[in-house]
């Protein structure tokens, strides 16, 4: 019986690899069922789950409110194009720029979208209100980043792999090291138009700059004229304790970028948000998705919103996530370099003599929890924001054994 039900699992993974590109490398367990914080494979067994489909479940699975505001629109209207208007667009578009404080906001679907449409933005603001010729504008990034997949994102990007024969790159961008406020200081120059960053790099290993970074390079963007543009994709709704990670050292950026938990986890559901001296270079017909600003992606969006707001998740993440992070560093482990991270974005760093972090999620799923390394040394606990703590108690007996290498095939 057991032994049927196993198969099973293996012909999807089987099925998977025989028909699908092989650009991921997941961890072999198949899901089909998920609620809350938890999700269950086929066989049945059941999962915490500690990646919330990086930060794209902050809500966690299939919240209530979330399923009600989609299933409901689902029975009314689901894509208009931007053709025509629809009744959702506008008042998620109120909502997302009431909650954030800009004056405008312009829907996307993927981040991938969100951070091109940020690009484009900033360089039609540097050419017509900053006055640098079109197609001098040059904007910095930093080391580490990820920002998604398109040419125009993995030409700034510094992994080799997101890079490797996908060229031509687009011109445009000058990469300065994370954290670093002098280099970034000497990298700004009269045709620097913006400052593409992440407050917290997620895919980079939840590194975490130095206090006062991004405070500072804030600073200097607004004396020198360059739009300060946040990639809070992952960052941001909550995840490390406050609405936004640029909240941390009350910098307000002047292009914010959302996506993942903006889709509450069922529908894809990114934007650029901005004032207007930014967002009024678009004209009708430079820009655009036949996607972008649905009723559906806009219904869920607005409920995905309010639950985060509502429900005070950044709060509740901002005491359990400090919690959680004391206890993880609590653990004695030869394995364990240290823990790094904000709210409930923590990151496990492995030392390189123990092996790849990989090893220590193959051993966590194992024993019931789903989380993913990044960055090769690094275990991602990142939960969804609903957690309750005594479900944190309870995964911590099975993580405090596996950091100290039960269980872990060690090399
Ligand atoms: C995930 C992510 C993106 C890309 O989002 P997609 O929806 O995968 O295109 C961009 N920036 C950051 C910081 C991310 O974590």
């Amino acid at each position: 019986m057991t032994e049927s039900v196993e198969v099973d699992a293996r012909a999807f993974i089987d099925e998977a690899n025989r028909w699908g590109a092989h650009n991921y490398e997941p961890l072999p367990v198949v899901l089909d069922r998920g609620e809350g914080v938890w999700v269950w494979d086929v066989r049945g067994k059941r999962y915490l789950d500690m990646l919330s489909a990086y930060s794209a479940l902050n809500q966690g699975h299939r919240h209530p409110r979330v399923i009600g505001a989609a299933r409901e629109q689902l029975e009314r209207l689901t894509l208009t194009s931007r053709a025509f208007h629809n009744d959702q667009m506008g008042p998620f578009l109120a909502e997302l720029c009431q909650a954030t404080g800009f004056e405008k906001a312009l829907p996307m679907n993927t981040g991938a979208e969100a951070v091109e449409t940020a690009i484009k933005m900033v360089r039609k603001w540097g050419s017509e209100v900053k006055g640098v010729p079109d197609g001098l504008g040059e904007i910095i990034v930093c080391g580490g980043n990820f920002a998604g997949r398109t040419i125009t994102i993995i030409s700034f990007s510094s992994e080799k792999g997101y890079r490797r024969g996908f060229g031509p790159f687009t011109p445009g961008f000058r990469t300065v090291p994370y954290g670093d406020i002098d280099a970034f200081r000497a990298a700004v120059h009269e045709n620097t138009i913006g400052f593409l960053i992440e407050p917290i790099q997620g895919e980079g290993g939840v590194v975490v700059p130095p206090e006062g970074y991004l405070a500072a390079t804030r600073e200097i963007c607004r004396r020198e004229g360059v739009a300060f543009m946040a990639d809070e994709i992952q960052t941001g709704l909550g995840r490390t304790g406050r609405l936004f990670c640029c909240d941390w050292e009350g910098v307000r950026p002047d292009v914010l970028i959302v996506g993942k938990a903006l889709g509450g986890g069922v529908y894809p559901v990114s934007a650029a948000i901005a004032d207007s001296e930014y967002m009024d270079v678009f004209q009708p017909g430079d820009h655009g998705s036949t996607f972008g600003g649905n009723p559906l992606g806009a219904a869920v969006a607005r409920a995905a919103l309010g639950v985060i707001l509502d429900e005070q998740l950044p709060q509740r993440t901002d005491e359990i996530g400090a919690w959680f992070m004391e206890e993880l560093r609590g653990i004695a482990s030869p394995h364990v370099d240290h823990v790094r991270g904000k709210g409930l974005m923590i990151g496990v760093v492995i030392r390189e003599s123990s092996g790849p972090a990989r090893l220590f999620c193959e051993a966590l799923m194992r024993r019931g929890i789903l989380a993913k390394e990044t960055h090769r040394q690094v275990v991602r606990f990142a939960p969804p924001l609903i957690i309750e703590r005594e479900t944190l108690e309870n995964a911590l007996e099975e993580i405090a054994p596996v950091l100290a290498g039960e269980g872990v095939a060690l090399p």
